[in-house]
């Protein structure tokens, strides 16, 4: 099969998202890659096929997602599933009853509860530990520890894991790193080049970016770590169908483009909320007032549309998510529409009280996905809101 762009990396991110892991199709010729309906091949005859012999296992649709993520994200290997925390269930089966895992916190609500409810209840054992000092991780290392587990920036408090210097630990004591890269995307942040074993995405949140579908992303660099993922995806099963695939692939063309547009109206917002009386706290990278901002401006090349902040006053958080009009309330992310979310109720109900207040996820903490329109509109739908 003929590829569009080689293997090699040699592009810039813009043109390997439009055709990196594309193929001719020697059928027709289609400019777009084919959503391949079916659920098996014919064989020619016993042990002869095309290398296709069943859709759990290989999927052509599917293939040209994970080697087009996985060129985004300057990994050699993709691997795609039925939602985000499909791809860290995978991740979770690489280890066996006894083994220990260092997490941070401040991960996405989900990710915990699959850690804590399902895989502690089979033996595995985690530790969750504040990112934002890389020596947290260390000090919760134990001889039984495989992997460290992170977010950066954290949903929905924007705190910032300084991947190099957990890169550099989980490189010298031997240990796995994986990092969720949902929020950040690889137009702005790539862990696998700082000691990242594997990259976890929801693929339902930037990558996808248009809210029409539920998937999940590996990407690895790491031959024998592909070999065992690859394993997994197949024996238990969680894969996506082709036309999430290809509905994502859409979605991936497009994402340096519409990162553009996310990061620098994230950046307007940020900085309008900051003169607004009634915000209390805001919480966005790019502000020269966040309290990482140089660690951010050191692994980050953009900050993206995520914009978290407290009115500290619950009435008025109420007040503002029943009257925004252009800003939706909803769960979810990293659509070109623009979402407003209340993490207490919403996203991290599921995260116990006392570590939510721990890290300041409060009752009226909302939390801004900030789309692609106008923002001028945008900064009038939150300002008629919250006056
Ligand atoms: C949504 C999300 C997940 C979970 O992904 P699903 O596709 O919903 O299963 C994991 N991490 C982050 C940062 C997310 O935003």
């Amino acid at each position: 099969m003929t590829r569009i762009l080689p293997d090699d990396l040699s592009h810039a991110l813009a043109t390997r998202a439009v055709h990196a892991g594309q193929v001719e199709d020697p059928l027709a010729g289609a400019v777009m890659t084919p959503i391949y309906q079916t659920s098996t091949y014919r064989q020619e005859g016993l042990g002869k096929h095309k290398g296709y012999e069943y859709a759990r296992t290989q999927n052509p649709t599917r293939e040209a997602l994970e080697r087009n993520v996985a060129a985004l994200e300057g990994g050699t290997h993709g691997f795609a599933f039925g939602s985000g925390l499909a791809a860290l269930d995978a991740i979770l089966k690489l280890f066996k009853a006894g083994d220990h895992i260092v997490s941070g916190e401040s991960v996405y609500g989900g990710s915990m509860r699959l850690m804590r409810q399902i895989f502690e209840p089979y033996g595995l054992k985690v530790t969750f530990v504040d990112s934002r000092e890389a020596s947290n991780f260390e000090r919760a290392l134990t001889p039984a520890t495989r992997m460290i587990y992170c977010e950066t920036p954290t949903n929905p408090m924007m705190f910032l894991t300084d991947l190099q210097a957990v890169g550099d630990l989980a490189v010298s004591r031997g240990i796995l790193l994986a990092v969720d890269n949902t929020f950040a995307t690889p137009v702005f942040q790539r862990p696998l080049e700082t000691g990242t074993d594997i990259v976890l995405h929801s693929t339902t949140k930037y990558l996808n970016g248009h809210s029409d579908m539920v998937g999940g992303l590996l990407v690895t660099r790491r031959d024998d770590l592909a070999e065992r993922i690859g394993f997994i995806q197949n024996a238990s099963g969680a894969v996506p169908g082709p036309m999430d695939c290809w509905l994502a692939l859409r979605g991936t063309k497009t994402l340096p483009l519409r990162m553009k547009q996310h990061d620098a109206s994230g950046r307007r917002i940020a900085d309008w909320l900051a003169g607004h009386q009634a915000v209390e706290k805001l919480y966005y990278p790019g502000l020269a007032s966040h309290p990482q901002h140089a660690l951010a401006r050191r692994q980050m090349s953009g900050f993206g549309g995520m914009v978290s902040f407290d009115t500290g006053n619950f009435d008025l958080t109420r007040r503002i998510v029943e009257r925004v009009r252009i800003f939706q309330l909803a769960e979810s992310l990293g659509g070109v529409e623009s979402l407003i979310g209340h993490p207490a109720s919403m996203t991290h109900a599921s995260v116990p009280p006392e570590i939510r207040r721990e890290m300041g996820l409060t009752d009226s903490l909302l939390r801004l996905s900030v789309g692609i329109e106008a923002v001028e509109d945008l900064i009038a739908d939150l300002e008629q809101a919250m006056n």
